[in-house]
Parts: C-alpha cells; sequence; structure tokens
C-alpha cells in the first residue's frame, strides 16, 4: 500500500486482533453496553485499575485510528485540492466554497475559480461583477464577497502568501476557527483538531455513543476532538482527513451505512442501537421554497443568465463564441443591469421581492438605480 503521509501505524487492520477487537476485549472485562460510554471513554471501569482502563482505552482509539488511515488511503475521494495538489491559497478557496455546500457540487466552481484566479492576488485584483457570477450556484454568495476581501489582504499584507499561523488566519476576514483550522491541518501539516460538523458527529458517535445535537461546538467537544488528535502532526492530518470524510460519505447525519462502515466495530453508537438518531439541538431546517433566501437566488441567478446572454452577445459578435457556462468563470468587463420589469417578472409577491433587493443591495452584491432596475456591482 502506498503511504501517503504518516507512517508505522499503516499495517493491516486484521493484524492488530481483526474485527470486534475492541469490544470484545471490553466485553470480556465485563463492560456491558450500556456501561461503555464512561468506561471507555473516561471512566473506570469495574474491577479494572486505572492504568488498564487507560491502556484499553488507548488500544481502541489506535484500532480507530488505523482502521480510518487505512480505509482513507483506499477510499479517499479525489478531489482536486487534496493530496498536495494545490497551494495553501488553493486549499482555503475549497475550505470556503464547502461551508454549506457538498464538496462534490464544489468541484468545477473550484477549478474554473482557480483557473481563473490562481492566487490571492489575482483575486483582488478582479472585478466584483465577475467574483459574484464565479459563484454560480454555491449559494450564500457574500461569501464570494468576503473571500474576496480576504485576497486582497493576503496580497496586500502578506505578499500573496497565506499566512501560517491561526491568529494571522483567523484575522483574515471570513475566516474562522474552522477554516483556519482546516488550512493550518490540509495546507500546512501542522498538528491542529479541525471541529466541523461532520468531525463532531462522528466522535460523538464512536466515542461517546451519542448524537451530536448540532448547534456551536461544547467544550466538552473540543477537548474530545483535541484528546483524540495524534500527537504525530502527520498522522494528524489523516485523522482529521479521515474522520470528516467518513462523516460526509458514510457517518451521515439521518442514514449512517453502518453495514460498510470501517469502524463498524468499535462504534459505541452502533452498539447501543443508534439511540436519537437524527436529533437536532436547533430548529429543523426551514423550507427553501418561497424563502427569503429562494427569492434572493432568483434575483442572482436573473443576473448571472443576463451577463451570459451579454457574454454570448459579445462572442458572436466577435465571432467567436463566448463560454459563459454554470459553474465556468465568465469573462469580465461587462455592464450587467436587469430593468425593473423584469425584476418585477421574478416573484408575484412584491413586498417580499422589495425586502430580498434591499438586502442584496446592503449586502453588497447588487447595485440598485434609481429608475428601480438593479445591476451586478462593478
Ligand atoms: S458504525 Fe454507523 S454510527 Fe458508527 S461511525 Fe460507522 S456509520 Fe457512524
Amino acid at each position: 500500500m502506498a503511504e501517503r503521509e504518516g507512517k508505522g501505524w499503516r499495517e493491516d487492520v486484521g493484524g492488530r486482533g481483526g474485527k470486534g477487537y475492541v469490544w470484545k476485549r471490553l466485553e470480556g472485562k465485563g463492560a456491558g453496553k450500556e456501561g461503555g460510554r464512561m468506561d471507555h471513554v473516561h471512566g473506570t471501569m469495574g474491577g479494572m485499575d486505572e492504568q488498564a482502563v487507560n491502556r484499553q482505552r488507548e488500544e481502541q482509539r489506535d484500532d480507530v485510528r488505523h482502521r480510518l488511515a487505512v480505509w482513507w488511503e483506499v477510499s479517499a475521494r479525489d478531489l482536486p485540492w487534496r493530496f498536495g495538489r494545490t497551494t495553501p491559497w488553493g486549499v482555503l478557496v475549497s475550505e470556503v466554497m464547502s461551508q454549506q455546500t457538498q464538496m462534490s457540487r464544489v468541484v468545477p466552481y473550484w477549478t474554473a475559480w482557480m483557473n481563473q484566479w490562481p492566487d490571492a492576488r489575482s483575486l483582488a485584483a478582479a472585478a466584483k461583477a465577475d467574483v459574484i457570477a464565479a459563484w454560480g450556484r454555491l449559494g450564500y454568495p457574500r461569501r464570494a464577497l468576503r473571500l474576496q476581501e480576504c485576497a486582497q489582504v493576503v496580497a496586500s499584507q502578506y505578499d500573496d502568501v497565506l499566512p501560517r499561523t491561526y491568529d494571522e488566519l483567523t484575522a483574515l476576514p471570513g475566516i474562522g476557527d474552522y477554516t483556519a483550522s482546516a488550512v493550518m491541518s490540509f495546507a500546512f501539516g501542522e498538528r491542529i483538531a479541525v471541529i466541523d460538523t461532520n468531525i463532531r458527529r462522528v466522535l460523538s458517535r464512536v466515542f461517546v455513543g451519542e448524537e451530536s445535537l448540532g448547534g456551536a461546538a461544547s467544550r466538552a467537544e473540543r477537548e474530545l476532538a483535541w484528546e483524540l488528535l495524534p500527537q504525530d502532526a502527520a498522522q494528524s492530518v489523516v485523522w482529521n482527513e479521515s474522520v470528516m470524510e467518513l462523516g460526509a460519505v458514510v457517518c451521515t447525519a439521518k442514514a449512517p451505512l453502518c453495514e460498510s462502515c470501517p469502524i463498524r466495530e468499535c462504534c459505541l453508537f452502533l452498539q447501543r442501537g443508534l439511540p436519537g438518531l437524527g436529533l437536532k439541538r436547533t430548529r429543523p431546517r426551514q423550507r427553501f421554497a418561497g424563502t427569503d433566501r429562494m427569492v434572493r437566488g432568483l434575483v442572482m441567478q436573473a443576473l448571472r443568465d443576463r451577463r451570459a446572454e451579454l457574454l454570448a452577445d459579445a462572442g458572436a459578435a466577435a465571432g467567436m463564441g463566448a463560454a459563459a457556462s454554470e459553474g465556468g468563470v465568465a469573462q469580465p468587463v461587462l455592464r450587467v443591469v436587469l430593468d425593473a420589469d423584469a425584476v418585477r417578472a421574478l416573484w408575484k409577491d412584491e413586498n417580499q421581492l422589495d425586502r430580498c433587493v434591499a438586502s442584496l443591495d446592503e449586502d453588497g452584491l447588487i447595485e440598485m438605480l434609481p429608475d428601480r432596475s438593479i445591476m451586478l456591482p462593478e
């Protein structure tokens, strides 16, 4: 097996005792199913001294790490920003795009984006309208403007080189704890706990035996993430990547694929019968149809469509055809205006439409003109 990162703990899973290794051992020592949580995570086990408990806990953690590393090696999705194939800036762009958007959907946008603006400096100098148009249907388009603001700071204050420290990264526009940690781990190979929804869900299920309830990460979740992080920096990167990947494609929120899970034999949540599967602390998501978010999306899409028409016309006029496709990065500089009638035709509820147009203007994603037409910012 080829090793991408880490060493010394990638031998075949079967060599460590095979299926059921941890739980058979724990059960054999008298750890009942319901008593498992405290027994193997934080507490002591009836009749066992603390050293033995700690040893078993470490063995269980090692086993999970090992199984996940093997699984990552053979199953990781081949995304273009992985495996050292892009710059730290490219990793940061992928992380910003992937927030609230599935990674598989991000790929064509990221690829086109990085072709057009391969570094912070080029993005910093781009026209706002181009940046907004290139964001396409990724959703939450304010992220595009924040990313450009971030690029402007990196270009001007760091000479186009992404800073490497947590404090410097989190001081950049639009970069929070998660993105900074992800960049430090995935781009710079630093040992740092990356804490996102997927990772929290997997860790809570496997090691605590409970459903992670969403909302803000609790102190206990952060402590657990740090506690489980391998000491070796290279191994910590694989750990972060593999736990996150497992949460994205196997241990999903509503329908975990436990049958094919590489750590099913080590998972306390499965052993307990998946209690409270899918429970959320936060309110259920608002339906999308008819929401302001949907109407805002309609307005932005109408502007992008208008822009594509203009580009096609310009390309046809030049006798070369224009390439302005979904997910693609279009050519700059056009004045993209939607007249008042075209705006009005987008949605029947005028009050809601006005509210959404005003909020897009406030966010800097469009400009409202005196005759009630709108345009992409230039
Ligand atoms: S066994 Fe099921 S619940 Fe446990 S980690 Fe795997 S997919 Fe998630």
